[in-house]
């Protein structure tokens, strides 16, 4: 039982998300979520058996945000001792040009993580962290490090290349690569084990609608187009960040505004998005705002919904034509408003969704497509930390 348990770890500058999964059934035996790490008023929330457990106190750093989860595992019963999980799966953000397969953890391996991180200063160092405190602490078993650009790492140039001085972008690592690269792999694998089909012959366009958010276009089982570039800030609108802009706004702040650099990116990675146009990141919140009439919000849903189709549009003719398209994350799997809005008016394309299938209430993988349509429409509920702890499982038993 035990060779199937894998803690995965998600490890943000001031957070930590762990869960122990299962990957013998694709259970998620406890989950957890450390906040505030560095504050007096740090709070620890460990969830088993659908209860959670609490604990709140000055947590100092991610060493002892993560010694306190281990705590919180011996109380309820599953203690991390080496003999209890079979490895160790780390969310890590950026892989740059180095990694684009899961990857045993070593020195040199962290190493070049946190070199990576000139390209993702928000992420790779708390990832970094992260790694460096559960490796202390599992010391005798294997470490995994799960990047989130692995599955756009093959992105057609002509995709990936923005057009700038092209010594430049080679001197700084600038290009596009893509980022939920373990979603959009899992999800449309899982679509194509969901419709029976092999994810090489057909093509497919998933919308992964969270906090953040992003697109991709999937030709026969290869990634050719997503919405993320250098870093998770391009592309669709999002809880706190912008998506797309004209890069002159930058120059713009930077000159007129006379804002700094840091003052730039956290506008536009914290105070964007839905947040900067209705004052709340939380889409549930928004709908809520919405339907009491509150215009700013309104304005919110609709650039939302805008940028959305827009990339529909534009993975459509890259592909060809999609064959499925599929919404999942937590706006993606909840909200059928989204979805209906975002494939408003197809039809003329063979996309349609029916309102009934949209609307009905379920956990569980579904078409929400008519019968007989040409495009099937689904909502797939995606997994990212199965998906690290199979390929931590895989990875390490490989080694
Ligand atoms: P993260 O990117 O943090 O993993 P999630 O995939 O959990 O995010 O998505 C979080 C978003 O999903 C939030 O904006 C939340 O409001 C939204 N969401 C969750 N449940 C619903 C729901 N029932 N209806 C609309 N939106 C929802």
């Amino acid at each position: 039982m035990t060779d199937s348990l894998v803690l995965v770890i998600n490890s943000g500058s001031s957070s930590l998300k762990y869960q122990l999964v299962d990957t013998a059934t694709g259970a998620a035996v406890a989950s957890g979520l450390v906040e505030r790490i560095g504050e007096a008023d740090g709070i620890i929330a460990h969830t088993v058996d659908g209860e959670t457990i609490e604990h709140s106190g000055p947590i100092a750093d991610h060493a002892e945000g993560l010694r306190l989860a281990f705590d919180m595992f011996e109380r309820t019963g599953h203690g991390l001792t080496s003999a209890g999980v079979a490895a160790v799966g780390h969310r890590v953000v950026h892989g740059g040009n180095v990694f684009y397969e899961p990857t045993l953890i070593t020195d040199d391996v962290v190493a070049e993580i946190s070199r990576l991180s000139t390209l993702a200063p928000l992420h790779n160092p708390p990832n970094v962290v992260g790694i460096e405190s559960a490796r202390a602490l599992l010391p005798q078993v294997p470490h995994v490090a799960v990047f989130d650009t692995a599955f756009f790492h093959g992105l057609p140039a002509a995709a990936s290349t923005y057009a700038i001085d092209i010594d430049v972008a080679k001197r700084h690592g600038v290009r596009r690569y893509g980022f939920h690269g373990t979603s959009h792999d899992f999800v449309s694998s899982r679509v194509a084990e969901f419709l029976g089909r092999d994810r090489a012959d057909f093509n497919q366009i998933v919308l992964h609608l969270g906090n953040g958010a992003s697109a991709s276009a999937i030709e026969r089982g290869k990634a050719i187009d997503t919405s993320m570039g250098l870093t998770p800030l391009e592309g669709l609108v999002m809880g706190t960040r912008s998506g797309d802009i004209d890069p002159g706004i930058v120059l713009h702040l930077r000159r007129s505004a006379e804002l700094d650099v840091d003052a730039i990116d956290e506008l536009l990675n914290r105070r964007s998005g839905l947040k900067g146009l209705s004052g709340v990141n939380d889409f549930r919140e928004l709908q809520g705002l919405i339907d009491a009439g509150d215009e700013g919000a309104k304005l919110a849903y609709d650039v939302y919904i805008h940028r959305l189709r827009r990339y529909i549009g534009a993975y459509l003719i890259e592909l060809g034509g999609a064959d499925v398209i599929t919404f999942t994350a937590g706006v993606g799997e909840n909200s059928p408003g989204v979805r209906a809005d975002a494939l408003a008016g197809l039809t003329r394309f063979g996309i349609a969704v029916d309102p009934d299938r949209n609307t009905a209430k379920s956990r569980e993988a579904r078409v929400i497509s008519p019968d007989g349509a040409e495009v099937t429409v689904l909502v797939v509920p995606t997994n990212e930390e199965l998906a690290i702890a199979r390929a931590a499982i895989r990875t390490s038993s490989s080694a």
